[in-house]
Parts: C-alpha cells; structure tokens; sequence
C-alpha cells in the first residue's frame, strides 16, 4: 500500500539539499564552534553563515538571531522574558494572548500567571478564526510588557493580521526606566508562516519572532528565537556564553546547518507559484470531502494558508477517523499534532465556539513540497471508503 503523507504542519521531510549540508559537520567536521583551534573555527563560520542568511531572511541584524532547541523553547523564552521585565512601584507584568495559541505559548503563560509572576488577558478569536485588532488595543494596560500572538494558526490556518496589530501595539508604546526600546513587546509564533507570509520584522512591526526547522523542510531540534536588540532577553539556562550569553550550551552545528540551508531554500521556493499550487490542491480536497460529506464544516475563512485544511465531520470521532485513513495509508491530524497521541477535543476549535462534540471531530490536513494532485485523489478515495464504514451511511 503506497502511504500519502498529508501531515506537513506536524513535521516537514528534510530536502536532500539539507542533509548534504548537515552531513559533513557529523563527522569532518565536528568540532565545537567554541574552540580556539581551526576545528572550531570550521564549525563556528559555518554556524555564523546560517545565523547570516537568518538574519537576512527575516531583516534583523546578524546578533538579533537565537538559535534554540525549536519552537517551544523560543516561545517560552520570550514569554519568560517578559515576566522578568522590572516595572515600576513592583507592578506585575502583564501579558496578552489570544486562547487560541499553540500549547508552547499557552501553557508557560498559564504556569506563570498561576505563580502569581504574571498578569495575563485571553482574547478570543472570532468564530471564522481571527484575532481583531481593536481587541487587542481594548487589551492594553500601562503594564502590558508582552503581546503574542500566532501569525497563521496551526490548527486551522487563518493568517492573523500581525501588520496592523502591530501598529496599534506601536501607538500605545511606553518606556520603563534603564530599559532599552518600548514595551509592550510584540512577540508572533510563525512556525507556520514562513514559508507563504511576509517575514520581515520591521515590516510587521514585531520585536520577536519564533521558528522551527522542522516545518520548512529542516531537522526537528532546532528552531529560533529572533529578537531584535532592544529586548531584554534573559537566559533560561546558565552555564556558558554561547548565543550572546543568552542561551549557553555548545551549539547544535549541523542542525543549525540545517536551519540555515532550509531557510535559504525558502528564498526560491516561496514564491507565489508554490502557493497557487497548495491552494489548487486544497481547494480539489476541500471540494472532494463537501462532496462525499455535505454535513462538512471547514473552519477559518480567507485569508488563509494555503498548506492547511481543517474539516469537522459531525458524528464521527477524530481519532477513529484518522486511525481508518492510517489504514488506508493517509496520514493525518487531529488538531495539533504535538497535544495528540491521546486525542483531545481541539482548544483552537472549542476557542472559536465550535461544541465539545465538533471539536472532537476535526481532521487536519496539511501539504507541502512532494504532495501531487494525485494524492489529493487517492486521500478522496480513502476518505469516502472510511466515511462508508464510520458513518454507515452512502455516500455516493
Ligand atoms: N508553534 C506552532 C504554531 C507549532 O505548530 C509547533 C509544532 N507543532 C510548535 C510551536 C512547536 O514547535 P517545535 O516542535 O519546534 O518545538
């Protein structure tokens, strides 16, 4: 049985460019970039040339890159950041997210604020997945030292309106003694992102940014948080000075290798032919599911990713759904990967205000790079054959 791999915002394969950029620095060339010696030095010019094409791809300065152990470490980081800024008169912080984040976001604010270090506001997204604007003003506080929020969500793919939140964020801007730049800080998770949305920092007016390897076509264990001069990153870890003293530990070189590579691949392959395609793609298997499945309800409207289709069928649950198209060779998920193994109803889609029943019941498919119309109809096939023996209804 040919197994369909329908699953890239869970993980991505890495392109063969990027193992044979890694492969040397596993064993030729292993030494630690910290060393004085010429193996250090190898190892240390070939990290700094991945942290260079980072830094350009995104417009930051060449130190404004952190290379971390993925998206979850970035987005704790920054989130713990904030909780350390000192306000006046002792304050607390406060922080401003939407509730429907990635877990990475969600659960560390949750921990602090349950620690009493943090203040923190959830905002809801609206029922077609998106976050307002004037919410997020109606949000800040003369303590508010932190805004984050997803760019595109990975659950459902609405592509957040990052520009013009970051302007109202800009205007209501305050400075807090010996503390370089202004707060609130606005910090976006674009995991999902960079490969279809616009990457540059200034543009978006954001101070911090979160990426992984792992979804651009690049090794899982590495990622990055970029965050430009003015934010008072503090160390999780302390140990050596690696990464500007601000994240010791010997670096992971051909992982970072990886990233680099990945991100320099993005430069060509984005582009807007790339996401006509994944658009084609999605709309064939969007059209194929309403088809088999009137009773289909697809969350989230334009504007939207387009590698990301979520679909709720009523009445069947998730998990038997995506172990039926396992066995037919289709892989999928069942809201985010990463809370899954046990199947929990979807935080993102109780979140727009779908029932615990519906929200139970969503499949997400996502595409990338190898997916081919054909396997859009080959997944229709199984989709109809597994929908026959779930729902025990006819469907032609
Ligand atoms: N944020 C988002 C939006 C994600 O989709 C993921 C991965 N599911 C993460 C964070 C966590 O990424 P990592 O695996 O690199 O820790």
């Amino acid at each position: 049985m040919q197994r369909i791999y329908l699953d890239y915002a869970a993980s991505t394969p890495v392109a063969p460019s990027v193992v044979k950029a890694m492969k040397p620095f596993f064993s030729q060339k292993f030494g630690n970039p910290s060393s004085l010696h010429s193996f250090g030095r190898e190892a240390e010019i070939a990290t700094d040339e991945a942290r260079e094409v980072i830094a350009r791809f995104f417009g930051v300065d060449f130190g404004e890159v952190y290379f971390t152990s993925g998206a979850t470490e970035a987005n704790n980081w920054i989130i713990q950041t904030a909780s350390r800024i000192a306000l006046p008169d002792g304050a607390k912080p406060h922080v401003v997210t939407s509730t429907f984040e990635h877990e990475s976001v969600l659960e560390p604010i949750r921990h602090l604020e349950q620690e009493g270090r943090i203040e923190a506001t959830y905002l809801s997204p609206s029922k077609e997945g998106f976050i307002k604007p004037q919410d997020v003003e109606a949000a800040l506080k003369g303590t508010t030292v932190l805004v984050s929020l997803l760019y595109i969500n990975n659950e459902i793919g609405t592509v957040q309106p990052i520009k013009a939140i970051g302007r109202i964020i800009q205007k209501h801007s305050w400075r807090v003694p010996k503390m370089p730049g202004k707060l609130p800080l606005f910090h976006s998770d674009a995991v999902q992102a960079v490969q279809y949305g616009e990457t540059r920092l200034d543009y978006l007016k954001l101070d911090a940014m979160t990426i992984s390897a792992h979804k651009i076509g690049g090794p899982k264990g590495v990622g990055a948080l970029i965050a430009r001069n003015h934010v008072p990153l503090t160390p999780l870890l302390y140990g050596g000075g690696q990464e500007f003293e601000r994240r010791p530990g010997t670096l992971n070189v051909p992982c970072i290798v990886g990233l680099g590579k990945a991100v320099e691949l993005l430069q060509t392959a984005k582009g807007e032919r790339e996401t006509k395609r994944l658009s084609l793609l999605k709309r064939r298997l969007e059209n194929g599911i309403v088809a088999l499945f009137p009773e289909a309800i697809m969350p989230g409207k334009e504007p939207m990713a387009p590698h990301i289709l979520n679909v709720i069928f009523p009445g069947i649950q998730a998990q038997v759904m995506l172990i039926a198209l396992d066995q037919e060779g289709i892989a999928v998920s069942s809201g985010a990967a990463c809370s899954v193994k046990s199947i929990r109803e979807s935080h993102v889609l109780r979140a727009l205000g779908y029932t615990s029943d519906e929200a139970s019941s969503a499949i997400r498919f996502s595409f990338g790079k190898m997916t081919t119309i054909r396997h859009i109809s080959q997944a229709l096939v199984a989709i109809e054959k597994v929908l026959k023996r779930c729902s025990n209804r006819v469907t032609n």
